[in-house]
């Protein structure tokens, strides 16, 4: 990454600490605000609707729309949709979507693409003032003749072309009379400048590509750099925020908005977003998609907002999420673990608890009687006023529990089912093992019991104290369901920065197909959207894109455990 510096962040002072000093872009805005240079604080998110939008995204996104609430402002969302090959309208409208998921309303909607006779006419004022010329130079032979950061460029043969010629070739240009390459417009600058941003950057490139929304209107399309800035100022943005890779355009982006003469936005820039993991670059994840390594850009293990939707993140952790990582001017890399640790600060709250069964074994609780069985409540969340109320847990004689949770020769230490051992079924009575069936080949199939009747949660006068408390279904009312277990999708913390493909560095074990798990009944009428915790498991929420299908599926969250907060208490 340009040699970029990287710091992991796990220091519990910088993501953690309650009371926040200003960012330095805060301190931007109220000295602004204080000097009367800006009087209205406008912000703008502007993504280019080429790819699904990313957590980095959300960071820009918390970042725009916080700063402008913050102070009173407003916010556009802005599409910057200058390059036809790789827009499109499904892009936008899943950007809509994911920023008004997060929690955002934007003021003005706006599109680049709504400004193109406005970019044509002030390319037109440009060629008048003597600061703009075509070139029929291609884009290679402009790029070798650009000299290095020591050297300067050359200039072209084109460069001093009347007022006159340049203006009847840019018209030309526009009406399509030359192909894709022939021809650009550039601006008339210096060759010699040490930012090579300023060496006649081209303004104007040809393209015979249909555009998602001005469709065959336009053959001739604006570079970023002469869209971006003008927009801005047409829009009225006060504060333009970028990240550092367009901190060398700065200069290109004050020139344009001051040879014309018109509202001066002014450009800001912070470190973007990485995590660690993953990879963030839109082509990347992009490529995932069409090489079918990923599920769609919505795969519960990609970093896209959608993605960490339909995995069950919820909007306010990825906010809460954003507002901890805070504004850098340096790039950093941020521990997935601080991402996971708030999902689960935030679930941990809200979520229903439940009890599932992921790798059943039978329990037959030889001294309940046959054909008796009865409705136990167990609580819906232990962190919410009366438990968040209480569900109907059907209790018998035969229960599912986790294989996991039986020992033949119990190792030391363990407080779950051995033969003699006792537990507490969580929500409803201790038993006691006593004995088990094993089938031909040797495996634990069934395990026995007594129950202990006084021991009833609640109302518990059996004066009996265990360690141990296991989940568990009754077999006659259990129903089943798929559930996804995802690990990272990357083997590796930095996967664009090892050397060859990053593909290959993808986890080959990231996700686990659990077909016929025991869940609660209740279960059957999960919705998207709606949080629970697997009682000993973690976190899970039903798949949207099954639930369409008509099938349970459901996928982990986040685990229970929280190795991130043991290791910045450390
Ligand atoms: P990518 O490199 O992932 O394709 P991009 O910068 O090309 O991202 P845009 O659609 O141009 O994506 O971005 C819209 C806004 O979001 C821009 O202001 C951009 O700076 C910001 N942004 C993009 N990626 C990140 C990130 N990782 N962290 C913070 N902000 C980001
Ligand atoms: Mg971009």
């Amino acid at each position: 990454m340009n040699g970029a510096f990287f710091v992991i962040l796990h220091s519990i002072e910088t993501a953690m600490s309650e009371e926040k000093s200003l960012n330095f872009l805060e301190e931007i805005v109220e000295a602004d605000l204080a000097s009367g240079k800006s009087v209205n604080i406008h912000t703008r998110f502007p993504p280019e609707p080429n790819g699904y939008l990313h957590i980095g995204h959300a960071k820009s996104i918390c970042l725009n729309f916080g700063l402008a609430d913050k102070y009173k402002g407003k916010t556009n969302l802005r599409f910057d949709d200058t390059n036809p090959v790789t827009e499109d309208t499904e892009y936008v409208e899943s950007i809509k979507q994911d920023v008004r998921w997060l929690g955002f309303d934007w003021e003005e909607e706006h599109y680049a693409s709504d400004n193109f006779n406005q970019l044509y006419a002030f390319a037109v004022e440009l060629i008048k003032k003597g600061l703009a010329y075509v070139d029929d130079l291609t884009a290679e032979q402009i790029a070798a003749t650009k000299g290095t950061p020591t050297e300067p460029g050359k200039e072209s043969p084109h460069r001093d072309r009347t007022t006159e010629e340049n203006l009847q070739l840019f018209e030309e240009m526009k009406n399509g009379k030359y192909q894709d390459g022939e021809k650009v417009l550039r601006a008339k600058i210096d060759l010699s400048s040490p930012n090579m941003h300023m060496r006649d950057p081209i303004m104007y490139r040809i393209k015979k590509t249909s555009h998602h929304r001005t469709g065959d209107t336009w053959c001739i399309y604006p570079m970023y750099d002469f869209a971006h800035g003008q927009s801005d100022s047409i829009e009225n943005i006060s504060h333009s925020i970028c990240t550092l890779e367009f901190e060398v355009h700065r200069p290109l982006y004050n020139w344009y908005i001051e040879q014309l003469g018109i509202f001066h936005s002014r450009q800001f820039e912070f470190a973007r977003l990485n995590l660690t993991y993953t990879v963030m670059s839109k082509r990347k994840l992009l490529q995932l998609v069409q090489e079918k390594m990923v599920d769609g850009w919505d795969d519960p293990r990609m970093p896209t907002i959608s993605g960490l939707r339909r995995r069950g993140y919820t909007p306010a952790s990825l906010r809460n999420f954003c507002d901890r990582i805070g504004v850098q001017r340096r790039e950093n890399i941020i521990d997935v673990g601080l991402l996971e640790f708030c999902v689960r600060e935030d679930l941990n709250k809200t979520a229903l608890r439940r009890m599932v069964v992921l790798d059943p074994i039978k329990l037959v609780i030889k001294n309940y009687p046959e054909g008796k069985s009865e409705i136990l409540q167990g609580e819906n969340n232990p962190e919410l006023e009366d438990n968040g109320g209480y569900r109907d847990l059907h209790f018998g004689r035969e229960l599912w529990i986790e294989a996991e949770d039986f020992m033949e020769d119990p190792a030391k230490k363990w407080f779950r089912l051995a033969p003699g051992m006792k537990v507490r079924l969580k929500s409803a009575y201790i038993v006691s093992c006593t004995g088990f069936v094993k089938n031909e080949a040797g495996k634990v199939v069934e395990v026995h019991c007594e129950y202990i009747p006084e021991s009833k949660s609640g109302n518990d006068t059996s004066g009996i104290n265990v360690k141990g408390t296991i989940h568990w279904i009754s077999i006659n009312k259990s129903l089943e369901a798929e559930v996804r277990l995802y690990e990272r999708l990357f083997q590796v913390e930095d996967p664009s920065s090892e050397e060859g493909d990053y593909k290959t560095y993808l986890n080959p074990s990231s996700l686990a197909i659990i077909q016929h798990a025991k869940i609660e009944q209740s279960l059957s009428e999960a919705k998207p959207g709606e949080q629970f915790q697997f009682i000993r498991k973690g976190y899970f929420t039903l798949d949207s894109k099954y639930a369409k299908k008509g099938k349970l599926v459901f996928n982990r969250t986040v685990t229970l455990k929280d190795a991130w907060s043991k290791e910045v208490k450390k």
